[in-house]
């Protein structure tokens, strides 16, 4: 089966300002790869102000940040205070409920600091036993590195080409970043579903052309690989996410994942009413640079479904 290909939608988020962002999961073609169910691109844009996102809960799922270029400061309801660099890896795990804000800090003109903002942000559903656990944040120094024939690679979450990420996931899964040259081999699992993003330049994926910004999804099917080549004298890098189908079916709405439309009432209900002692022990206050917090919206005037 030939890969069908994705092109993001712009994204203005209640969650951020500033910045574009591109999303890629969900979308209507495309709800989820394994566990991944929540991808958005965004930048490559100038670090100072690039990323303002004041306290906001997440349930029933797993945050991964990866940057290609910048700095973003990590901060939350457990008490985390985490300045995350390209290479390393934020999960934050958000269990029954976590709060967290997220700021791209302003640059000295010292010429030392990163000056652009690129990177993806992305979800994985958690498995019904796990989501109801105790909230947890995992920061990775340095994600494992690889060299294959015609690209470099690391593996920032799950496993690949042997290689195991210390980051705690729920799901058999990988996420890896690629910097493709000529022509490689990805080797693959057959009853994987795997997505390729091409975050800067572009590829050919299995005689398919992927552009910048775009989305290659692969289907779990009997392929033991996949080629990709990037043109003579250019280098693409890419984004490998893959992951063993994941079969619960899921109601997601704003920055929460439950099983059914009144869990995610509940969910809301407890972030809007801050005051209450509920809200404050599930989401202890903790300080920032930003102050503030975001309220979820208004529920759509439907019963939210699984799917
Ligand atoms: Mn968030």
């Amino acid at each position: 089966m030939q890969p069908l290909v994705i092109s993001p939608r712009e994204v203005k988020l209640s969650t951020r300002t500033e910045i574009a962002v591109r999303r890629l999961i969900p979308h209507a073609q495309l709800r989820r790869v394994g566990a991944w169910v929540f991808l958005d691109h965004f930048g490559p844009t100038p670090q100072v102000d690039g990323m303002k996102v004041q306290r906001h809960p997440h349930a029933g799922l797993q945050t991964v940040t990866w940057l290609f270029e910048g700095e973003v400061e990590h901060r939350d309801s457990l008490g985390s205070r985490q300045l995350i660099r390209p290479g390393q890896v934020n999960l934050m795990t958000a269990g029954r409920a976590v709060a967290h804000s997220e700021v791209s800090l302003g640059r000295e003109a010292s010429g030392l600091r990163p000056t652009s903002l690129h990177a993806v942000q992305l979800w994985l559903a958690l498995p019904d036993s796990v989501r109801n656990s105790a909230p947890a944040f995992q920061h990775v120094e340095q994600a494992r590195e690889f060299r294959i024939d015609g690209a470099a690679g690391r593996v920032f979450i799950g496993e690949f080409a042997g290689l195991r990420s210390p980051a705690v996931v729920h799901s058999p899964i990988a996420g890896v970043e690629l910097r493709v040259t000529g022509r490689t081999w990805l080797p693959l699992r057959p009853d994987w579903q795997y997505a390729l993003l091409a975050a800067e330049g572009s590829a050919i994926v299995e005689a398919v052309e992927l552009a910048t910004n775009q989305l290659a999804y692969l289907e779990a099917s009997d392929r033991t690989g996949v080629w990709i080549d990037v043109p003579a004298g250019q280098t693409a890098l890419l984004v490998l996410l893959g992951g063993e189908p994941f079969t619960e079916e899921i109601v997601m709405w704003w920055n929460f994942i439950g099983r059914s439309h009144d869990e995610i009432v509940a969910m809301r209900a407890l972030w809007n009413d801050q005051d209450s002692g509920d809200a404050q022990l599930a989401y202890p206050k903790f300080d920032d640079a930003l102050g503030g917090w975001i309220p979820a919206p208004e529920l759509p005037n439907v019963t939210l479904r699984t799917r």
